[in-house]
């Protein structure tokens, strides 16, 4: 049985969980009996790991935009319907 190292690509692939079900079992179980190709996934972990944080954190940026807008506009609202509570005094 010849086992071939899958290229960066794939693990890139798998690391983002976009392989085929059978292309990510074939993968998980080389990655049993290989070392370097865990060492590999490892770094490739690592910065997706990065890259995933940054975009979560640019995601986070634009719902609190569209949140801060919403409650805005809900004020504004408020606003025009009536007279504001600390008026009653
Ligand atoms: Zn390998």
């Amino acid at each position: 049985m010849v086992e071939t190292c899958p290229t960066v690509d794939m693990l890139e692939e798998y690391s983002f969980e976009r392989l085929a079900p059978k292309a990510t079992e074939d993968l998980e179980e080389h990655l049993l009996i290989c070392q370097s190709c865990q060492n590999r996934l490892k770094s490739i972990d690592e910065y997706i790991g990065v890259m995933k944080a940054a975009t979560r954190k640019l995601e986070q940026e634009k719902k609190k935009k569209s949140l801060r807008r919403v409650s805005g506009e809900f004020v504004t609202g408020l606003r025009r319907t009536g007279p504001m509570p600390s008026a009653k005094a």
